[in-house]
Formats: C-alpha cells, sequence, structure tokens
C-alpha cells in the first residue's frame, strides 16, 4: 500500500502527541464516550449517522433508559421502537437497529468484538463495525466520518473528491496510515473533535488548529473536494385528514416511512379546494411541500392500509415528523372545528 502521509506526520511521532494534548484539554465531553458498553455506543453510532451531535443528545439518555440492552430493544415492538426514534429521521437506521438487536440475542447475546462478525449483522458496514471495534474495544482501527474526512483531506492537500469510490477509498487509507497502535479510541474522538470543534466545514479556524505545523492544505476552505450535488427536485404530495365522532383515519406507509402511520394519500389535490395545512421538508435531494386537505365524507369500508383511531391515542403510534407536525396543528382545537365532518360512514 503505498504511503500517502507525508513523513512529517509521523516524523518524532509529534503528530498525534500534539493532537491528544490538544483533545484532553478542548475535546467534547459526550455521554457515549464514558461507556465501553458495545450496545450502547451501537445506538450512538446507528443515531450519529445523518444527524447532528445536539440533535442525538436529546434523545440517546431516553432510548438508553427505554432500551437499556439488546434484550429489551430486541423484544420490542416495531411501533414501539419507531415511535422512540421519532424525530430523528431516516427510519431505516431504527429499523437496522431493532434487526441487529433481535440478531445479536438469537445468537447468545453477546456482541462479538471481531470486525468481520460485525460486519455479517444486519446495517453495521465498514465505518460502524470499526467504531464499535475502536471506541468499544479500543482496537487499533481507523474509522472514516464526515468530520474526519475532512481533516485528513485538508491535512493532506487531497484533491479527489471524498464523496468518490476512489476519494473515500483514499481518505480511508490515509485513516488507516495514521491510527496508533494504543489508545485508538481515544486517537480516532480526538481527530473527530477537531473536524467538529476547529477544522470546521467553513472558514477553519487555522490560526487556533494543534496541528497546523503538520497541515498541507493549500487553500483549506475550498477542501475538501465534493462531486457536484444533483439539483434539489421539488415535489407536491397530498394527503387528507378525516375525522369522524373522535376518530382521525391514518395510511400505515409502505415505503418512505414504512412501519409508520401518515395522513391518507390523494393521489392529486382536490379540484378547486384550498388546502387546510401546508409545510415543506427536505428529503435526500427533494424538497417536498405537504399540503393537507380536509374530505368530506367518511369511507364506509377505509383501504386494507388505512385505520381508525382514537384521536387521544396519535401520541403514542409512530408518525414521522411532518406528519406529526400537520396532525398536531390540525387537531388542535381551533384548526379541528374547521376540520370535522358529520357525515355519517
Ligand atoms: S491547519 Fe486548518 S485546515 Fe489544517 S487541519 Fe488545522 S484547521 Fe484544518
Amino acid at each position: 500500500m503505498p504511503n500517502l502521509v507525508h513523513p512529517r506526520f509521523t516524523q518524532r511521532n509529534a503528530f498525534r502527541p500534539a493532537l491528544l494534548a490538544w483533545y484532553s484539554k478542548h475535546g467534547r465531553d459526550l455521554p457515549w464516550r464514558h461507556t465501553r458498553d458495545p450496545y450502547a455506543i451501537l445506538v450512538s453510532e446507528f443515531m450519529l449517522q445523518q444527524t447532528q451531535v445536539a440533535t442525538v443528545l436529546s434523545y440517546y439518555s431516553e432510548w438508553l433508559r427505554r432500551f437499556p440492552n439488546f434484550d429489551s430493544l430486541a423484544a420490542a415492538s416495531e411501533s414501539d421502537v419507531l415511535r422512540a426514534w421519532e424525530g430523528l429521521g431516516y427510519y431505516a437506521r431504527a429499523r437496522n437497529l431493532h434487526t441487529t438487536a433481535k440478531a445479536v440475542v438469537s445468537r447468545g447475546g453477546t456482541f462479538p468484538n471481531s470486525i468481520e462478525q460485525m460486519r455479517q449483522l444486519p446495517g453495521l458496514g465498514r465505518y460502524t463495525a470499526n467504531a464499535i471495534a475502536t471506541f468499544a474495544f479500543d482496537q487499533p482501527v481507523a474509522v472514516v466520518e464526515a468530520n474526519i474526512a475532512r481533516v485528513l483531506a485538508r491535512l493532506t492537500n487531497l484533491q479527489w473528491p471524498i464523496d468518490s469510490a476512489a476519494g473515500a477509498a483514499k481518505v480511508w487509507q490515509i485513516a488507516s496510515q495514521l491510527v496508533p497502535k494504543r489508545d485508538a479510541h481515544a486517537y480516532n474522538s480526538a481527530l473527530m473533535d477537531l473536524g467538529a470543534l476547529v477544522c470546521v466545514a467553513r472558514q477553519p479556524r487555522c490560526p487556533i488548529c494543534p496541528v497546523r505545523g503538520f497541515c498541507h492544505a493549500v487553500d483549506p476552505a475550498d477542501l475538501p473536494r465534493k462531486r457536484r450535488l444533483p439539483a434539489l427536485r421539488l415535489l407536491k404530495e397530498h394527503h387528507s385528514l378525516t375525522i369522524h365522532r373522535g376518530h382521525i383515519l391514518l395510511e400505515q406507509s409502505q415505503d418512505r416511512w414504512r412501519g409508520m402511520w401518515i395522513l391518507p394519500r390523494l393521489a392529486a389535490a382536490p379540484p378547486r379546494e384550498r388546502p387546510l395545512y401546508t409545510s415543506e421538508f427536505p428529503f435526500t435531494h427533494h424538497r417536498i411541500t405537504l399540503a393537507v386537505f380536509r374530505k368530506r365524507s367518511v369511507p364506509a369500508m377505509p383501504p386494507a392500509a388505512q385505520s381508525w383511531f382514537p384521536i387521544h391515542s396519535v401520541a403514542i403510534l409512530p408518525l414521522p415528523s411532518p406528519h406529526r407536525r400537520a396532525v398536531s396543528y390540525l387537531l388542535a382545537p381551533k384548526a379541528q372545528k374547521l376540520c370535522s365532518t358529520s357525515a355519517a360512514p
């Protein structure tokens, strides 16, 4: 494997001590850094994929209180798991975590400490398996998430787009060449925190950077290079609100929010009707406008995926955040007067 790391990084072994000295004073105090329990670390890693640390902090402790170990999570219903995850988004992560817990329990309840065996568990890719290996078992393996990729691309002035397969492979290679044989968990945490606090995406704080003497970035603000993103697509989605005798009609999503409850979909906006509620939300490369229309008639026999629920039970059902916000707004007393229908089913 060619050495992508400039000799200065390893010269007199000074790069890592500089980084670790900074980390010991300025590193973030995060709850998942106070444990070596693979379950607690796995939860944090699943939550942190595509979600900011500040948001995860408000969910993490409650999740561990509710599902303290693999056994309790494996025994929970999918509905309870999705409800507890509600607000974190990207619900496939919750389903994968649930499936992983069931797989661990069915294999005797002990989480494996070999990366090879971890990767046989559902939902555990290279990053997550390596993260557990280093943070739970202190194995000397590299981890590369967004912060670390940015730091390493700048330190080495990498000109490959880090979101291309070749660029990502280079970053992993650099990370693997730098990881120390001892205290890899502290080193990996330090690199992450450097990216989160100093080598930030916009306007990196180079003058206060503890490793600026090792940095080869010519134009740090221009790094890391990324491929051009596809243009944001605008989508309109129409849904209905039907309330009857203290019940609300909901539909169980079969696709984007599989297993969660949403307001029933409409193929198109009803002609000449104004929506009761609209909002916008992002979803991958889409910007979606959600419009909710009042349904004037009550279906005698709702389609198979739809069910009536007492309004008071909506709080315990799993609803994706855009639909939770819509339902909360529409069920507020003033809005409810506008929407309620007296038609018989
Ligand atoms: S010197 Fe600047 S670009 Fe280089 S690692 Fe530090 S903060 Fe990042």
